[in-house]
């Protein structure tokens, strides 16, 4: 019997990239740096989907009307764009709204094929009512509960591998008894007032390979003991690698590989649908930060490849 192929959703849109200073951390090319890089090695293993902007009702579920305003107005004071730390423009506006119905873009289409991955999202620091370490919106908090609220799932997990804390997700989805928050993170670095999720485990400093891979297979088999989501949105932040600018871990390319992999493997051997976010990754290397960036899809397309 022939296998039909199918291609790999992944979710992106043009206006992705902001305007950032080149000694600011955060590569504000680094959407399209990766998309780029998607095409040019990937392109027929791919079914590329745009976002539209969301519905703000939806949105409302999750942040606080004033702050949706004042982003929409433009009218950010001081104080709020000091916890975001980027700077301001028309652009970043757009795009903190197209970029959390990306990901809820990829969550449906991971429903209907059971993968796919954004080229963004993992703004995992935004708060109910205000933004935080370069997010604004919180793509995770709304996909989970829109997916929720639309009937489409009656549950889901949060699962965050970027190497900072996800508060911002927690603090919206504590809320919600049927989202389940899982983080694997550096207990040392930024955001240094932790949250309590549903599951935490804060890793010190310096971790390398071995221990790392150890914990994410123990924690994989913790959460199927407890629950059976709907959905996985899965934040597969790089900056657990060794060189990242602002993450402290020592994670090789070969682990965040073998991570990846061992997270989707795990998801689609229980048949639970993964929709996967890039979540956090900085260097000033361009090239580099698009290949890390790229793994999550690499082992996508390869597991994708399976399913059919
Ligand atoms: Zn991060």
């Amino acid at each position: 019997m022939s296998r039909k192929f199918q291609p790999l959703s992944v979710i992106y849109h043009e206006n992705y990239d902001i305007p950032v200073p080149k000694i600011h951390s955060f590569v504000g090319s680094k959407f399209s740096d990766l998309f780029a890089y998607l095409q040019k090695k990937y392109a027929s293993s791919l079914n590329v989907l745009t976002p539209s902007l969301p519905n703000l009702e939806n949105l409302e579920q999750i942040h606080h009307l004033d702050y949706i305003n004042k982003i929409q107005q433009n009218k950010l004071t001081k104080d709020y764009l000091r916890l975001i730390n980027l700077p301001w423009s028309n652009r970043l506006r757009e795009r903190s709204f197209l970029e959390i119905e990306g990901t809820l873009l990829t969550a449906k289409h991971a429903i209907k094929n059971k993968i796919a991955c954004h080229v963004g999202g993992g703004t995992h620091h935004a708060h109910f009512s205000y933004g935080y370490g370069f997010c604004i919106f919180n793509d995770l908090a709304y996909t989970a509960v829109n997916l929720i609220e639309e009937n489409l799932v009656k549950n889901v997990l949060v699962l965050d591998l970027d190497v900072h804390q996800g508060d911002g997700t927690i603090d919206i989805c504590q809320n919600y008894p049927s989202i389940y928050t899982c983080s694997v993170h550096s207990k040392d670095s930024f955001p240094f007032d932790k949250k309590k999720g549903w599951m935490d485990i804060g890793l010190p400093a310096e971790i390398s390979d071995f221990e790392y891979l150890k914990t994410i297979e123990q924690t994989l088999r913790t959460i199927k003991e407890k629950i059976t989501p709907d959905i996985v949105l899965y934040d597969a932040g790089v900056d657990i690698y060794a060189n990242d600018k602002l993450g402290n871990f020592k994670i090789s390319l070969e682990g965040i590989h073998k991570r990846d992999h061992i997270v989707l493997d795990h998801f689609l051997n229980r048949n639970i649908p993964i929709a996967t976010v890039i979540g956090g990754g900085y260097s000033k290397n361009i090239d580099e930060l698009a290949k890390r960036h790229s793994i999550i899809f690499e082992n996508a397309i390869q597991l994708s490849k399976s399913i059919y």
